[in-house]
C-alpha cells in the first residue's frame, strides 16, 4: 500500500458470535477486528475472527489493540498466522483491571483445555502487555475511554497527522459516560459505531451493551464528525435486512460496515 494513507480495513464487524452462509456474503460473517494503517504503522483494534485472515508482513511490527475480553473480540488471535511465524513480533495490549496479569487473562481463554498452547509458547515472538493511553505508536497516537458495557469497554481515538477516528465498539450510551463520550469524539473524520439493534430491538436489550445506529446519528451530530460507520452486527442480521436499514437512513455518510471496506481516513 502507499505508505502516506491513513486507511482503515474491516476484516470483520459481525457483533457476538461468526455466522456463515449466501445471507452474510455481503457484509460478512466474520466478528470484530479492524486494521489500521499509517505510514509504516499498523495496527489492529480487536482480534475477533476477522484477525484469522489478516496478512502477516508489515513494514513495523503490529500492535492488537482489545477493546475487552469478550470472546468475540478474542477468537481471531490463535488463528493469526504472523504469531506462528518464527522471529516476528506482535504486541497485544490487553485491558487490565486491579493490576492484573494480562498475559494470565488470555491465558484463561488461550490454554488446554479449551485450546492447545498459550499465546506466548507460540513460534512468533509474542508479547502481552496491559493496556496504557494515551500511547503512541510511530506517528499514530491511540487514546482511550471507558464506555459503557458490561465489564467495561474501551473506546479508542485513533490520530495520524490530525485525522482522526473514533472506535466505539460495544457501546451503550449512558448517561454517566455519554457526554464524555461526545468531548472525546468531538470532530473525529469518522466514527466506528455499535449499531446491533433496531430501536425496536433496543426496547427489549437494554442493559445488554450495545447501541442503534439512530443513536450513532445523534452521536456523530453532536459530536461532529464527518462520516460514520456502523458496525458489530447482529448474528441474525442477513444482507437483506442491513441493506434495508442502510436505505432507511440514507445519508450518504453513513454506511453500514462490509467485511473486506478500505477506507481513507485521510481522504
Ligand atoms: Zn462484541
Ligand atoms: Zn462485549
Amino acid at each position: 500500500m502507499n505508505e502516506d494513507r491513513f486507511e482503515l480495513t474491516v476484516l470483520g464487524t459481525r457483533g457476538s458470535m461468526a455466522v456463515s452462509g449466501p445471507e452474510y456474503a455481503i457484509f460478512g460473517g466474520a466478528t470484530s477486528c479492524y486494521q489500521i494503517r499509517a505510514g509504516k504503522e499498523t495496527i489492529f483494534l480487536d482480534g475477533g475472527s476477522g484477525l484469522a485472515c489478516a496478512q502477516a508482513d508489515f513494514p513495523h511490527p503490529p500492535v492488537v489493540f482489545l477493546s475487552h475480553l469478550h470472546l468475540d473480540h478474542l477468537m481471531g488471535l490463535g488463528m493469526y498466522s504472523r504469531l506462528s511465524a518464527r522471529g516476528k513480533y506482535t504486541e497485544i495490549a490487553v485491558p487490565v483491571r486491579n493490576g492484573e496479569d494480562p498475559a494470565a487473562l488470555l491465558d484463561g481463554l488461550y490454554s488446554p483445555p479449551y485450546w492447545p498452547l498459550k499465546l506466548t509458547k507460540y513460534a512468533g515472538d509474542v508479547r502481552i502487555v496491559p493496556l496504557r493511553l494515551p500511547v503512541s505508536v510511530g506517528e499514530l497516537l491511540v487514546d482511550g475511554l471507558l464506555g459503557c458495557h458490561p465489564g467495561d469497554c474501551e473506546i479508542f481515538r485513533v490520530s495520524w497527522r490530525g485525522r482522526s477516528l473514533v472506535y466505539m465498539t460495544d457501546y451503550e450510551p449512558g448517561e454517566l459516560t455519554e457526554e464524555e463520550a461526545i468531548a472525546f469524539a468531538k470532530g473525529a473524520d469518522w466514527i466506528l459505531y455499535d449499531g446491533q439493534y433496531t430501536e425496536r430491538e433496543y426496547l427489549g436489550k437494554k442493559g445488554f451493551g450495545h447501541s442503534t445506529a439512530e443513536c450513532g446519528l445523534r452521536f456523530m451530530r453532536q459530536c461532529g464528525a464527518g462520516h460514520m460507520l456502523i458496525i458489530h452486527h447482529d448474528p441474525l442480521s442477513t444482507d437483506e435486512e442491513l441493506l434495508r436499514r442502510e436505505a432507511a437512513l440514507g445519508l450518504p455518510e453513513v454506511r453500514y460496515a462490509r467485511q473486506g471496506d478500505v477506507i481513507r481516513i485521510d481522504g
